[in-house]
């Protein structure tokens, strides 16, 4: 079976490659995005491949299944950019990779708070130039730290428990809680109380309308003054313009991001000869205090490994009639 695979990097080639190698599942790889533009791309492919900010509207879904595609293998856990009713509608299966290695983000997310505590980065730089002064860096002990984490799943699951391993107290919130959090100590309390208490505050919950700028202008107002913001899941939980009224304020003291509202124009290329239209995002990156990654949270081997198998798995059970173990269903 062809399958058309969209944003793709010399990394998710090798991958993907590699884990099909014994299979009947045909990669052709477009470095092209999935959109209404380049929608043509994926004509009589039965299946394609899509990652974080290809866009599965609507619109995009429409056409490809008049192309002739009926499944969309999704090779991220996300699926905030794919319309799922639209999906359903026009009979197109939509699977996903639901766990690859929530290690990666969750040891991604502690490498935020100790750079942003810690001035790695500065370091770095400071000492190869042959200063060794220590102003500027002055950081604080994690430990005994109060830390609030925003979705106990998979990965916020595993941040709580690398952070409680530092002696911080884990106050967390979830629509359902995670007994394994429970059993290690994390309490649950109210938005509200992990707002006012929280040193640092890392979110870790899907974007959902529920979810969607959950940090804002209100939420920052109830938040402890100078607190740690760290968020390596979905830009849009946080209003970026409103985190850059809190950083002005210094009610924010830290802002840690590996995922921006808008980040679908900017990352996973290399932009360094050209100039930034994203006013926001020019002046998220001229604040001391903002680390900014660029969506590499996902990006070790072990999960790059993970990703290509399952996705393939997914496209194999498709291809073989059987029942989608990773589909995800709208509602
Ligand atoms: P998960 O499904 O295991 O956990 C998500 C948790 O959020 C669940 O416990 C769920 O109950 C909770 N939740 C749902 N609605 C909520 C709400 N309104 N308020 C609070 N909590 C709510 O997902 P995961 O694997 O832990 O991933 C979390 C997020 O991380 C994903 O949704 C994705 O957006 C992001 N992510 C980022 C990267 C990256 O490279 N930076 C990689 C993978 C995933």
């Amino acid at each position: 079976m062809q399958v058309a695979v969209f944003s793709t990097k010399s990394y998710d080639r090798d991958f993907l490659l590699r884990a099909s190698s014994d299979t009947e599942i045909r990669y052709d790889f477009f470095e092209e995005r999935l959109t209404a533009r380049t929608v043509v791309l994926a004509r009589d492919f039965p299946a394609v491949c899509c990652f974080v900010n290809d866009e599965l509207n609507a619109e995009v879904i429409a056409a490809i299944a008049a192309n002739g595609t009926k499944m969309i293998a999704l090779r991220c856990a996300g699926f905030n950019n794919c319309d799922l009713p639209a999906a359903a509608a026009q009979k197109v299966k939509v699977a996903r990779v639901p766990a690859y290695s929530p290690y990666a983000v969750a040891e991604h997310t502690v490498g935020l708070i100790l750079t942003l505590n810690r001035k790695f980065h500065k370091a770095y730089n400071r000492v190869r130039e042959g200063n060794f002064a220590l102003h500027g860096m002055l950081g604080f002990d994690l430990h005994g730290r109060t830390v609030g984490v925003i979705g106990t799943g998979k990965i916020g699951q595993i941040a709580a428990s690398i952070l409680k391993g530092f002696g911080c107290r884990i106050l967390a919130y979830d629509v359902q809680q995670n007994p394994e959090c429970v059993a290690n100590g994390v309490e649950y309390v109210e938005l509200d109380q992990i707002f006012a208490e929280s040193d640092i505050l890392t979110l870790h919950c899907p974007l959902l309308p529920a979810t969607k700028h959950l940090i804002n202008a209100q939420s920052i107002d109830k938040l402890k003054p100078g607190v740690m913001l760290i968020n390596t899941s979905r830009g849009a939980l946080v209003d970026t313009k409103a985190a850059i009224e809190g950083l002005k304020s210094g009610q924010i003291g830290y802002f840690g991001l590996d995922v921006y509202e808008e980040e679908a124009e900017l990352f996973f290329e290399d932009r360094s000869e050209l100039v930034i239209q994203d006013d926001v995002f020019s002046r998220l990156l001229t604040f001391p205090n903002v680390l900014i990654t660029g969506h590499q949270g996902f990006f070790t081997r072990n999960a790059l490994e993970a990703i290509s198998q399952v996705t393939t798995d997914n496209l194999q059970q498709f291809l073989q009639g059987a029942k989608l173990t990773n589909e995800v269903h709208a509602g």
